[in-house]
């Protein structure tokens, strides 16, 4: 049985202020619900960390660097990030693969830093528009997961995000038979790679304009064990209802 997970990824948004909606979404969650992860920036780790320390909520970091030390200025790594008290680490996410050239074998890397230290990774993979249009999403998807998920994945280390990248932020959403073929698709990859019982233990997001409106939804279709929520996981009043989707699904 896959725990489901609703993760928030508050991108580079949120000032010190913006700690009060994880205060809210504490006091507000069924604490015996699906898993709840917030990924603040960098600079507020360490104090989401404090807030989420008696509560249900895990704490994720948005990127880490491959080494766990070193002449890498503004990076920061997997070792520092255990020292906050974070416990998962989101690794490829488009965004990072667009602006800061994040091939599949950085991304690999980034993963294994994460294992050393023994975080649990979220690996985003996701096709962009003119994939689809192409005709090679599955292509696109087979190659990202082969090239930056290494080898020793488990339910516990690894959670991949399906997250088209034309739905990231657009309010496009794919369909839900379009959501299915994609789940079921990474999901034969993960079995056909990891055996079943891997295979089947690694949980698996949907991520891309999902909001109080659609969640329930697309919570609706096999294989989406929860979902990566951008925008609406910023304020407790639109991530609420998105949990509770997850919950009663
Ligand atoms: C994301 O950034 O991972 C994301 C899914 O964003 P949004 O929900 O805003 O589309």
């Amino acid at each position: 049985m896959r725990r489901k997970l609703a993760a928030g990824n508050w991108k580079m948004h949120g000032s010190v202020s913006a700690l009060a909606e994880l205060t809210t979404l504490a006091a507000q969650i069924d604490p015996r619900g699906c898993e709840t992860v917030i990924c603040p920036p960098a600079t507020l780790l360490f104090p989401a960390c404090n807030i989420a320390k008696p509560t249900e909520i895990a704490i994720g970091a948005q990127y880490c660097h491959p080494q766990s030390q070193g002449p890498f200025t503004g990076d920061i790594s997997a070792r520092m990030i255990v020292e906050t008290g974070a416990s998962y680490v989101l690794a490829g996410h488009s965004e990072r693969r667009e602006s800061h050239a994040e091939t599949d074998s950085a991304v690999h890397n980034q993963i294994l830093a994460v294992w050393k230290e023994n975080l649990t990774a979220i690996l985003c993979i996701g096709e962009s528009g003119e994939d689809r249009g192409a005709g090679i999403t599955l292509d696109t998807i087979a190659t990202q997961l082969s090239g930056s998920l290494p080898d020793g994945a488990t339910g516990e280390n690894a959670v991949i995000a399906y997250e088209p990248v034309w739905a990231i932020g657009t309010g496009d959403v794919p369909t839900l038979t379009q959501i299915s073929e994609l789940h079921d698709f990474i999901r034969a990859q993960l079995v056909r790679r990891f055996g079943d019982t891997q295979g089947n233990a690694i949980r698996l997001l949907y991520g891309g304009s999902v909001k109080p409106s659609n969640a329930a939804e697309i919570f609706t279709v096999e294989n989406v064990d929860g979902a990566l929520v951008g925008g609406a996981s910023l304020q407790a009043v639109d991530f609420i209802p998105i949990i509770q989707a997850l919950n009663d699904a």
